[in-house]
C-alpha cells in the first residue's frame, strides 16, 4: 500500500492531507523518516509515526472505553459533551461507532468499533450479547424484586415481558444484574417495574468481556484479535 494511502486508512485526512504530512516530513515508517508519498509499505505488524506520535497500523479498530458520567453516547450530544470527544481524532475519522448506548449518567464499559459488521451482529437480538451491570437503588432490596425481575416486567409500550438473565444482590442496596437485550433505559426501567429505582447505574461487562477497573474513567484502550471472541 502507498505511504499516502496508508496514512488515510488510519484517518489522518483526505489523501492531500496525507500527502502533505508526509512531504513536510512529518512521518516516520519502522523508525525511518519516509517523505515519499508513494513509497509501498508493507502493513504486516507495521508501526509509525506520525509528529512523533507513534502508532501501529489497524486495518480495523475495536475499542474499550470506562465511560464517565455527564457524557452521552451519540456524535450530536444535547446537553452533556459526546464520548467521542475522548477518542482521538483519527478514530472519529475512521468512522468508529459504539456498539450500543449508555445514558449520560451511566458509567462503566463502552465498546467502540469502525467494524460495521462485527457492531451490527454484537447488537443483534438475535446474538443476543449479555450485558452486565451494577446498580444502587433507592428502597432497600426486597426478595420480591429479584423474582420480578428473574420471572420478567413488563415495559411501558413493549407487548411482552422481559426477564433478567440472572440478578444478585451485592448488599442492601446494591445488585448485580445480566440482560441480554439492549432496550431504551431497559435497566432502569426493569427496575421501576419492580417497584424499586435506579440511583447509580455501571456497566461492568459485555459479554465475556469485563471492564478493567484499573482503567480510568474516560480513558480506552485497544480490544486486540484475540479479545473479540469475549464479546460473542
Ligand atoms: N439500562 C439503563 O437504564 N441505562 C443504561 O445506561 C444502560 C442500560
Amino acid at each position: 500500500m502507498t505511504l499516502e494511502k496508508l496514512l488515510q486508512s488510519q484517518g489522518f485526512g483526505s489523501r492531500k492531507t496525507c500527502r502533505t504530512l508526509i512531504s513536510e516530513g512529518r512521518v516516520s515508517v519502522a523508525g525511518k523518516r519516509c517523505t515519499d508519498p508513494q513509497a509501498n509499505i508493507d502493513t504486516d505488524n507495521l508501526f509509525f509515526e506520525v509528529d512523533k506520535q507513534r502508532w501501529r497500523y489497524r486495518e480495523r479498530v475495536y475499542i474499550a472505553m470506562h465511560k464517565p458520567p455527564g457524557f452521552e453516547c451519540s456524535h450530536q450530544p444535547q446537553h452533556h459533551p459526546s464520548v467521542f470527544s475522548l477518542l482521538p481524532e483519527q478514530l472519529i475519522q475512521r468512522g468508529v461507532q459504539c456498539a450500543g448506548r449508555l445514558d449520560q449518567d451511566t458509567t462503566g464499559l463502552l465498546f467502540f468499533s469502525d467494524d460495521g459488521a462485527f457492531i451490527h451482529a454484537m447488537i443483534s437480538p438475535k446474538k443476543m450479547v449479555s450485558k452486565i451491570y451494577e446498580a444502587r437503588v433507592r428502597h432497600a432490596l426486597q426478595p420480591e424484586l429479584f423474582e420480578a425481575l428473574c420471572a420478567g416486567v413488563l415495559l411501558h409500550g413493549e407487548k411482552s415481558p422481559v426477564a433478567a438473565l440472572s440478578c444478585t444482590p451485592l448488599d442492601s442496596h446494591r445488585l448485580s444484574l445480566s440482560i441480554a437485550e439492549g432496550k431504551y433505559h431497559q435497566v432502569k426501567r426493569m427496575v421501576a417495574a419492580a417497584g424499586n429505582r435506579v440511583e447509580k447505574l455501571h456497566r461492568s461487562a459485555i459479554g465475556s468481556l469485563v471492564l478493567d477497573e484499573s482503567l480510568p474513567q474516560g480513558n480506552w484502550r485497544w480490544i486486540e484479535a484475540d479479545e473479540l471472541s469475549l464479546l460473542g
